[in-house]
């Protein structure tokens, strides 16, 4: 069973409009509103690769409710622990032909209590569990280490993190004693992590940038280069991942499906090739689908054999 960890899930609606009107009303007759967060991302697309999955984090309130209703809904197992706040919604608006306007909450704050029931939760699923994605930002109220801390109890039971964040929560995680398995940073948040900037187009700088010492002890370093593959380090190995030309039709929630993709073939003790060619072909069907965080397996042979992965 795949266990993975969504701290600060969000109900994801969509808003589609011809023309946003600003300083005005706006009617909307085409609304979509799904379990989000980019852990549930995650969660979904490894369900639909009809691999054991589990989702856990923090809800709270009716819009927790909602979540869990849609995950029933869609079959999906989940165990979440429960806080005395609403669970946010993340609106994102999409106008203009081809426009996107997000508007995010922060979301809940966490007492010391809530991050107790949930780390004493966490363990208890362990015991179930060979493998831990965990995604996203932190909800307010736990410190950028919350993550490390996480990590540490799933070492002390023998299993590995697939740690997918950003910012002071990715930096404290790869400066922890306790690192986790793998980091999924796409270009920019390599950039912000080592504060040098990062291009996609020049993989020698990239991989003399992946030898930078913060990175020992991760035994995986996948870097997402959006429709350009992946670049990745394992060990001492340096792996370039080539994906065909497809004509995407919504990026978002990529990341995500990749992180799904690389979660269940290195749940299966898959080969180096065979992983990152997993976790490009999961990106990669994302994209081709409207519903963000989303892919139809029926085509996963199809683009899995035209992913090429070369050893540099
Ligand atoms: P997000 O934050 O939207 O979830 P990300 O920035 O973390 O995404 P990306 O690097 O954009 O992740 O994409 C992850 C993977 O998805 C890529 O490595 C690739 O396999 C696939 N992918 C993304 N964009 C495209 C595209 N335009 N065409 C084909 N494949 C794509």
């Amino acid at each position: 069973m795949i266990l993975t960890v969504t701290m600060n899930p969000s109900i994801d609606m969509a808003y589609a409009l011809d023309h946003l009107k600003i300083d005005d009303v706006n009617r909307v007759s085409d609304v979509r509103k799904t379990a989000g967060g980019k852990g549930l991302n995650v969660t979904r697309v490894i369900h639909l690769m009809s691999q054991p999955v589990k989702a856990t984090g923090v809800l709270g309130g009716n819009f927790g409710k909602f979540i869990e209703d849609q995950l029933d809904n869609d079959s999906i197992q989940h165990s979440f622990t429960h806080i005395n706040q609403e669970t946010r919604n993340s609106i994102a608006i999409l106008h203009d032909g081809g426009k996107q306007t997000e508007l995010l909450e922060a979301g809940p704050t966490l007492s010391g209590a809530d991050a107790q029931a949930f780390q004493d939760h966490f363990d208890a699923l362990l015991d179930e569990t060979n493998l831990v994605t965990m995604s996203g930002s932190l909800p307010g109220g736990l410190a950028p280490s919350f993550y490390s801390e996480l990590v540490a109890h799933a070492a002390q039971k023998g299993i590995k993190v697939l740690l997918d964040t950003s910012g002071a929560s990715l930096a404290a995680a790869v400066k922890s004693e306790h690192k986790p398995f793998l980091i999924k940073p796409n270009d920019e948040e390599l950039g912000n992590l080592l504060g040098e900037k990062v291009d996609r187009t020049d993989l020698p700088k990239l991989q003399q940038q992946l030898q930078d010492p913060r990175f020992d002890g991760i035994d995986w370093v996948v870097v997402s280069l959006g429709s350009k593959g992946a670049f990745a380090k394992h060990g001492n190995k340096f792996y370039q991942a080539a994906i065909p030309k497809i004509n995407a039709v919504n990026p978002v929630g990529s990341g995500d499906s990749t992180i799904a993709g690389l979660a269940m073939a290195l749940a299966q003790d898959k080969d180096d090739a065979t992983v990152l060619k997993t976790a490009m072909t999961c990106g990669l069907l994302n994209t081709l689908e409207a519903t963000t965080g989303f892919v139809n397996p029926d085509h996963f042979d199809e683009y899995f054999n035209q992913v090429t992965v070369i050893e540099k």
